[in-house]
Order: C-alpha cells, then sequence, then structure tokens
C-alpha cells in the first residue's frame, strides 16, 4: 500500500528525507511532505499505548533533554532551573494575552516553570504532564495543581487558556489532540501552540544535511509549518489563528552549522547568543568586539523573523 497522509490522506507526497536521530543514534527512516496539506511527518507505525509509557518512564527526558551529557539535568530541579530562563522569555511574548480571572490549563508541562511564573498573573493554573518526577516537583515542591493525566482524563473542566509547549510534535494523533483542547475551551477560548517550524533557516535556507539528520528525530512524529498547522486549526473549527514565531537559535550556531556541518558545543544549551568558547573569554579585544556581535546578532533574527523562517512557530488560536 502507498504510504499517504497521515493528516489528509493524500498519496501526493515529496520524500524530505530519509535519515532521523534515534537518540545517539542515526538511522533510516523516510520523513514526507504532503504536498496538498504541507505536514511533514515520519514514516513510522506508533503504538499510543506504547508511546504513553514512553513519555511516562521518562526515556524522552532522560535521552535527548535537556542536555544529554549533564546527568545532573535529568534531575526535575536542574531541569526547572535549565528551563527558566526560556519560561521567561515564553512569557514576555505572551504577557498580554492573559487576564487576572483566566483559567489556564498547560498540557506537557514538564516541572511547571511557565505555570509557576504565570501563578500571579491569573485567577487559576492547572498542569498535566506524564513524566512522574516532574509532576512530583510541581505539585511537591512548587505546591501547583499538576496531575499525571494525558487531555483525555480531563473531563470535567474548561479552561480560557490552553496552552502546550514544545509538545504537539510528539503528538501521534494531533487531529484527535486538537478536537480535545477544543472541547476542553470556554467560548472564546485561546489555544497556544508552540511546535519546532519546519520552516527553519538551516533546512529552508542553508539546507544543511547534517543538521537535517539532527533535526528530524524519531520523538517528533509530525513537522509543521505555519501553513500546515493553521489549515489543521481551521479544520478543528479554530478560526482565527494568529502568529509569534521567533527564531530561538543565533548567528553563530547557524555559523557552526553552515560551516562544519556540526553544532557549536560552545552554544548548545541555550544556544541564541554569541557566545564564544571559554578560552577567550579573557580576552581585552574580545570585550570591546562583543558589542558588534550582539547586535549583529539581534538583526539577523529579526530578519529571520521578518522572513517568516523562524525555528520555533508560535501559535495563537481562539474558539470563536
Ligand atoms: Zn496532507
Amino acid at each position: 500500500m502507498p504510504v499517504s497522509c497521515k493528516i489528509c490522506g493524500s498519496t501526493n507526497l515529496d520524500l524530505k528525507h530519509n535519515r532521523i536521530r534515534d537518540g545517539a543514534k542515526e538511522v533510516d527512516c523516510n520523513v514526507w511532505k504532503c504536498i496538498d496539506c504541507e505536514i511533514v511527518f515520519l514514516d513510522l507505525e506508533v503504538d499510543e499505548h506504547q508511546l504513553l509509557d514512553y513519555y511516562k518512564d521518562g526515556h524522552f527526558r532522560n535521552s535527548y533533554l535537556p542536555d544529554i551529557k549533564d546527568a545532573e539535568s535529568k534531575k526535575a530541579e536542574k531541569f526547572y532551573s535549565l528551563k527558566q530562563p526560556l519560561q521567561e522569555s515564553r512569557l514576555n511574548l505572551l504577557r498580554d494575552l492573559f487576564k487576572k480571572d483566566m483559567e489556564v490549563l498547560d498540557i506537557g508541562c514538564a516541572t511547571a516553570g511557565f505555570l509557576n511564573l504565570l501563578k500571579d498573573l491569573v485567577g487559576r493554573v492547572k498542569g498535566i504532564e506524564l513524566y512522574r518526577p516532574h509532576v512530583e516537583y510541581a505539585s511537591g515542591n512548587l505546591g501547583l495543581d499538576v496531575e499525571m493525566k494525558n487531555i483525555n482524563e480531563i473531563t470535567e473542566e474548561k479552561f480560557d487558556v490552553i496552552c502546550t509547549f514544545q509538545v504537539m510534535e510528539h503528538v501521534a494523533t494531533p487531529v484527535d489532540f486538537l478536537s480535545q483542547i477544543y472541547k476542553k475551551l470556554k467560548d472564546n477560548g485561546l489555544l497556544i501552540i508552540e511546535v519546532p517550524n519546519i520552516d527553519d533557516p538551516l533546512i529552508s535556507l542553508y539546507d544543511v544535511i547534517p543538521y537535517k539528520d539532527f533535526y528530524f528525530m524519531k520523538p517528533h512524529l509530525f513537522y509543521y509549518s505555519e501553513t500546515s498547522i493553521a489549515s489543521l486549526l481551521k479544520k478543528i473549527g479554530f478560526n482565527s489563528v494568529q502568529f509569534r514565531s521567533f527564531q530561538h537559535y543565533g548567528l553563530m550556531n547557524h555559523l557552526c552549522w553552515s560551516l562544519t556541518g556540526e553544532t557549536s558545543t560552545a552554544t548548545k544549551v541555550g544556544g541564541g547568543g554569541m557566545d564564544f568558547p571559554s578560552k577567550y573569554s579573557g580576552s581585552p579585544a574580545l570585550q570591546e568586539i562583543m558589542p558588534f556581535f550582539e547586535d549583529t546578532n539581534r538583526k539577523y533574527k529579526t530578519m529571520l523573523e521578518d522572513m517568516r523562517k523562524t525555528d520555533t512557530l508560535l501559535v495563537v488560536a481562539r474558539k470563536e
């Protein structure tokens, strides 16, 4: 049987790539792009129960994030503090959407770093997460309402805002996932989604093959663009779909990838800046030149954002 699009069923497909990352290894796997709906997906059969167990057992948190080389980063407390700068910049991009009386749900909230920042700005925050050590940290240490559940297990409650950051690319059945969210939003409620963008400049501008071997990974089943996610959301019933997409990785990271075919170890964690390897850090001349690099980096990211070729999609959809 020919491969067909996992969203629209079309057999009109283009081969986008043929290798993916599986933990530390690279393995053969076709990555298809649907010519009709623009969705990109891995040619993998996924068992939903096995997938849930994979996240419950923490295999993803332990083998990809946030820093494979640092064993300490697997611990919830370290994970929380490593991710907090990212949570702060996320909130800065979204702050104006939240109001004092709102009830907010974060799906796949991990250690609930975003909710912990948000809790004083809204009426109520709730998180759901599959990985038990993160649930225990968020509910025990932070005292937040975070439960070990998936979206299907939220039955009674409705929310003004539902957020899901870097989760939907892991979901095997996005139409069902979004329909579940739609039902759990109040009228006029907002859905905020953050996912990697398939129009990432290292693919769409520079076409760096080793980057594609790294970017496409077994846990990321779907790859969205502004076009494909907007059409999917409209199909579910979200009539208003807007974007606040942004570029996270910086010029230094892009130069490393495009010139050497490798990521820079100096910029591997939070590689949005212009951090030089530490052997240069005492150089007075470099200190003098740094403002130039930092200004150039900011301009570079703004250019990519204006071109709508960013590494991160941030979507705000309204249930009208
Ligand atoms: Zn399709």
